[in-house]
């Protein structure tokens, strides 16, 4: 596909790592592509950033018709920079697109487009300890029309941010809040999806967690609200015993690259990895009985989170004494070794920019 780049005559300053946070500054262009019923994608341009202009009926304003991806852009010890499974993003962002009526985008051009975009804008991948490129990719429709119906017209755009390192005062274990009265998402509905709307409907939990000093909150699964589904913008696992359990994805949960190469790196080391059910009960006995060693969710943000507080209906269980486990620690070390370019990628995961 032809992508026609228009530079910026402006090239911002790039800020310093010591201050990047989280999408807090943006790089100097961005990418952009049309999409209409009968001429399919098309105007696919990389243009100097800038606010985009919406019709005031554009159906993602009233209808919620919103997807996004997440991924980084890594800068490795010899200079060069890397993205970690693009195809993974593009293949989730397409099942995303299928259940929100949104246009898929072939994973050939998808992939031309990622690797044009972050090619131009890679010298804003900062080189500080465990910072990184973040690139998010997001789709909505765009009708001018309040009609409730399919999309007929979308947008395609990505943007990307230098972003700080998720932790900068060493990993610290975070205290999570098991939700059991909103869900956040239901089988048949859009959890499986990474749309807007999930997280839309996910704040007022999340205000009420961090009101009384937990960070996020984990989710109940919606019909029984008895089943562990997941953590915020995180999936989530749990070291009981000897095994390692993960909720199974029932169409509910967003189907995360990281859990899933946790698990294919748990698996390749001989880990007894589960995906299965996991009711709170469960989780409550393996708790008080002290079985329970580790949890810890994981994401692209944060890679692996250990989480060292778990409250339940205003009980409080310490897990590993609060402290980051042996195997929350391996993940962390082995899978951002691997983003980073510090070991070798023995799994085909990494994805080196030109
Ligand atoms: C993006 C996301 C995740 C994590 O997915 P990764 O691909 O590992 O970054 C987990 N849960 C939700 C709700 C998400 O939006």
């Amino acid at each position: 596909m032809e992508i026609k780049i228009t530079k910026t005559s402006a090239p911002k300053e790039k800020p310093d790592s010591s201050v990047l946070g989280f999408g807090k500054y943006f790089t100097d262009h961005m990418f952009m592509m049309d999409y209409s019923k009968d001429k399919g994608w098309h105007d696919a341009r990389i243009i100097p950033f800038g606010n985009i202009s919406l019709h005031p009926a554009s159906t993602v304003l009233h209808y919620g018709s919103e997807i996004f991806e997440g991924l980084k852009a890594y800068r490795r010890a010899d200079g060069k920079v890397q993205l970690f499974r693009p195809l993974e993003n593009i293949r989730r962002m397409n099942n995303s697109a299928e259940r929100l009526c949104l246009p898929q985008i072939d994973e050939k051009d998808g992939m031309q487009i990622l690797e044009t975009f972050v090619s131009l804008e890679q010298d804003w991948t900062p080189s500080a300890e465990g910072t990184s490129l973040y690139i998010r990719p997001f789709m909505y429709g765009n009708d001018e029309s309040l009609g409730v119906h399919a999309v007929h017209n979308a947008a395609f755009v990505i943007i990307a941010s230098p972003v700080g390192s998720y932790y900068k005062e060493g990993i610290n274990p975070v205290k999570i809040m098991i939700e059991d009265e909103d869900v956040r998402a239901v089988r048949g509905g859009t959890g499986y999806a990474k749309c807007g709307g999930n997280y839309a409907a996910s704040n007022r939990a999340g205000e009420r967690a961090e009101q009384k000093g937990y960070s996020q909150v984990l989710w109940l699964d919606g019909v029984e609200r008895r089943y562990i589904e997941e953590v915020g913008a995180m999936n989530v696992m749990f070291k009981i015993g000897s095994e390692i359990v993960t909720p199974k994805l029932t169409g509910s949960i967003l189907p995360g690259i990281t859990r899933k190469s946790c698990i294919e790196v748990l698996k390749a080391e001989g880990y007894t990895v589960n995906e299965r059910l996991l009711s709170v009960d469960e989780l409550g006995a393996a708790l008080e009985s002290g079985t329970l060693e580790e949890a810890w969710g994981c994401g692209t943000a944060a890679v692996v989170s250990p989480i060292g507080e778990l409250c339940y209906k205003d009980v409080k269980y310490t897990i590993n004494g609060g402290k980051i486990g042996k195997v929350t620690q391996h993940l962390y070390d082995t899978l951002t070794r691997i983003q980073w370019g510090k070991i070798e990628d023995t799994y085909g995961w990494t994805y080196p920019i030109k």
